[in-house]
């Protein structure tokens, strides 16, 4: 997961820019006339994701949403589709919020190009945040699909939300073990993390098979930097290739981050006397 600030990007510019041109002048005035309903419902979801309560605020809504639809619901989900996704005015706030994922990189794995953004909270079963921005992620269209339409069986079973968990805040908890081809990722908790956030963690890194994944996307970073590893191995030594991996690691986490997949990989690297002394000189 890679962790960036909520766009401050409102429901109110979603709302604005995805009825504008809306044909239809009764429904484009109705669903203007939600402004304020929508604005209350995006305070409440900030107000439950800053402390932690985002699980509560869903199963809450869902019960609310079964009892009683909202009257607009289809319309609302109507309007992410029809409004922001596909019309001009509503597409250039939706290109907005894309482009803010670092890289171009899927916030839920950190490596996939990002496709489209992720309802966090389905949209079919709570349409109030159909349009919402901080409900709304990038993310790669494989992540989508995986995560699917759900909301979670229980608060620890809940993808994370990278604009607002912060799991990486204190340390590393991505590792990258190299003992052999191909590389094994593992989650290692932070001691500060408590029982819901260490199941969290682990949950994403299972909904979205990152262990599998990201020992893919390994092969091609590592036989793209294997012949400078190579070289720098013959001409200085093990000492110097531990040196260039470690400062490489440093780097990496300045830019992508320190629990960023890649990250991890280059960590593994210099950790691994498996790679010093034999991997870097076997095809991954
Ligand atoms: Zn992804």
């Amino acid at each position: 997961m890679i962790p960036i600030d909520p766009p401050v990007m409102t429901v109110k510019d979603t709302l604005t820019a995805s009825c504008k041109r809306l044909r239809n002048s009764v429904l484009r005035i109705r669903l203007l006339a939600r402004e304020k309903d929508l604005s209350t419902a995006e305070q409440t979801y900030i107000d439950a994701a800053e402390h932690n309560d985002l699980y509560r605020l869903a199963i809450t809504s869902r019960e609310a949403e079964e009892l009683l639809p909202d009257r607009d619901g289809e319309h609302l989900k109507e309007l992410y589709n029809a409004g922001l996704v596909g019309r001009k005015d509503g597409r250039i706030k939706y290109d907005e919020l894309k482009a803010r994922a670092p890289y171009g990189r899927c916030l839920l794995c950190g490596n996939g190009e990002i496709g489209s953004l992720d309802h966090h909270l389905p949209k079919d079963m709570l349409p109030l945040y159909a349009i919402c921005p901080v409900n709304l992620v990038p993310a790669c269209s494989k992540c989508n699909q995986m995560k699917g339409d759900r909301i979670g069986a229980t608060a620890s079973q809940r993808t994370l939300h990278p604009y607002y968990d912060r799991p990486g805040q204190t340390g590393r908890y991505l590792f990258a073990d190299i003992t052999s081809w191909p590389v094994q990722f593992r989650i290692q908790a932070l001691p500060e993390w408590d029982a819901e956030l260490r199941a969290r963690v682990e949950y994403h890194f299972h909904t979205f098979k990152l262990a599998e994944r990201y020992a893919e996307f390994c092969i091609s970073e590592v036989t793209g930097n294997q012949w400078l590893h190579q070289k720098i191995r013959r001409e200085s030594g093990v000492p110097g290739l531990i040196a260039h991996l470690q400062e490489d690691a440093e780097q990496r986490a300045s830019t992508h981050g320190l629990n960023a997949w890649d990250t991890a990989l280059r960590y593994g690297l210099a950790d691994s006397a498996w790679y010093l002394h034999r991997g870097v000189l076997e095809s991954p």
